[in-house]
């Protein structure tokens, strides 16, 4: 397995739950280092562009509406396999599927309201760390 990077958001549900350290202490006790981090209220252009894959989905407004409703805390992961990491630490979108000792199954109140995001392939990691960070950054 090579060391990989991927993005990382505590959603604003977690982040008004005043769990980000709970959050990011699974991240590091599981391996995973965090190399790059800010904190910010993405505007609504911001979080339709990170979100438009899922523009054709019924939840595609809603779901902006949310990531929009407060600060969020992002973040990019470094570690041995880390996209597939961190997904299986995040647990499944749906909290009710997400097995137990998962961020989601802990911290999270809906399919929607789901704590974290976590980039799901190499190329939407990447993609995703270039539309938050700098390469000064990185
Ligand atoms: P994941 O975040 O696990 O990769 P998806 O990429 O399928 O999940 O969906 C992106 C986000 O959209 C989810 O994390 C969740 O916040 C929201 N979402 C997904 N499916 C639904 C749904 N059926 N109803 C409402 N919101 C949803
Ligand atoms: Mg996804």
């Amino acid at each position: 397995m090579a060391v990989l990077r991927t993005l990382s958001i505590i959603k604003p549900d977690a982040v008004n739950k005043n769990v980000i350290g709970k959050i990011l202490d699974r991240f590091e006790s599981s391996g995973l280092k965090i190399v790059a981090a800010k904190m910010k209220k993405l505007s609504q252009g911001e979080a339709q562009a990170f979100y438009a894959v899922h523009k054709a989905r019924p939840f595609y407004n809603e779901l902006v509406e949310f990531m929009i409703s407060g600060r969020v805390f992002i973040s990019v992961l470094e570690g041995e396999d880390a996209i597939a990491l961190n997904r299986e630490i995040m647990g499944a979108t749906n909290p009710v599927e997400a097995k137990p000792g998962t961020i989601r199954a802990e911290f999270a109140d809906s399919i929607q309201n789901n704590a974290v995001h976590g980039s799901d392939s190499v190329e939407t990691a990447q993609q995703e760390m270039t539309f938050f960070f700098s390469p000064d950054e990185l």
